[in-house]
């Protein structure tokens, strides 16, 4: 029985391992099915890609892109996307940019409430320069003491309301979309339980990003809970979008969920990778 998982990271985004890394580790799970979705960025593919073939292991071209939605911030993978587009290349350059920016609005912010040096700090934990984010600054706070680990960091710092926060306007969800569209892939709402939407609000979105071209959520991932995975399970049933199972996983003592280490899709669902395997 394949063992597929849809979304992880390397430290090409805010992963601790190389894409190549990532892969036998997946391998060594007995993952069959592997898709490398970093944030913003694509340029772990090709050596993940080559790592796969060698350990005969089914590889996805996969992004997961930063988007807002209204007040809210959401994740859009992108699964079976063409590395190489032009449009989808352009948008994840941009939106990097943004974080490069956003990232000196993190650090002033964090001088302010008497922590220095943070940008420095983050950016040593950062591998790939072009692309910065809030786990790289979590991974300083934790590493200078201002918190016990990375689930402390992010309930006192770097969210709304505490030292830190920096608001960003990310990609708008039809660029989104439209470029993980463009590039031949199909887009997939990344944990959608993580959103603080109410039903109604939920309702609009996956009615919008269905009319955009989105083709489905994620309802196996390690951000749900079981009852999550059933609520999510009839909401793609519900919306005709198709079902999607990724661990998220970024680091071996960080992550919820380890590659492949995951509960199977409910049987109602039709699997994302209904028409690839
Ligand atoms: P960014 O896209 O730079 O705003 O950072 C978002 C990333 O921070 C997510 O992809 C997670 O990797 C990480 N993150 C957010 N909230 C938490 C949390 N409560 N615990 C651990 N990591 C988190
Ligand atoms: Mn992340
Ligand atoms: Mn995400
Ligand atoms: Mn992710």
């Amino acid at each position: 029985m394949d063992n597929i998982d849809l979304h992880c990271h390397s430290n090409i985004s805010d992963g601790m391992l190389a894409p190549a890394e990532v892969v036998a580790r997946a391998a060594e799970r007995e993952v069959t099915v592997l898709a490398l979705t970093d944030h913003d960025d694509v340029s772990g593919l090709d050596e993940a890609r080559a790592a796969a073939r060698q350990k005969n292991i089914r590889f996805i071209d996969g992004v997961e892109i930063s988007v807002s939605w209204r007040s809210q911030t959401l994740h859009i993978v992108g699964l079976g996307i063409d590395p190489q587009h032009p449009l989808l290349l352009q948008g994840l350059a941009g939106i990097r940019a943004g974080r490069t920016k956003r990232a000196r609005l993190i650090a002033d912010a964090l001088a302010k409430a008497g922590i220095g040096g943070a940008l420095e700090g983050a950016y040593r934990h950062a591998s790939n320069q072009n692309l910065i984010g809030r786990l790289h600054f979590a991974r300083f706070l934790v590493e200078q003491g201002h918190a016990k680990d990375l689930k402390a960091v992010f309930k006192k710092f770097l969210v709304k309301g505490k030292p830190g926060y920096a608001r960003h306007e990310w990609a708008s969800l039809s660029d989104a979309v439209q470029w993980i569209c463009v590039a031949g892939g199909q887009a997939v709402i990344a944990h959608p339980g993580r959103y603080k939407l109410g039903k109604g609000a939920l309702e609009e979105l996956l009615i919008e990003f269905r009319g955009l071209g989105g083709a489905g959520i994620e309802v196996v991932t390690s951000s749900h809970t079981p009852e999550q995975v059933g609520i999510f399970a009839r909401y793609a049933q519900s919306h005709g979008l198709l079902a999607s199972r990724g661990s998220d996983f970024h680091a071996p003592e960080e992550s919820y969920f380890d590659l492949g280490r995951l509960p199977q899709l409910p049987e109602s669902c039709k699997p994302v990778w209904h028409d690839w395997l």
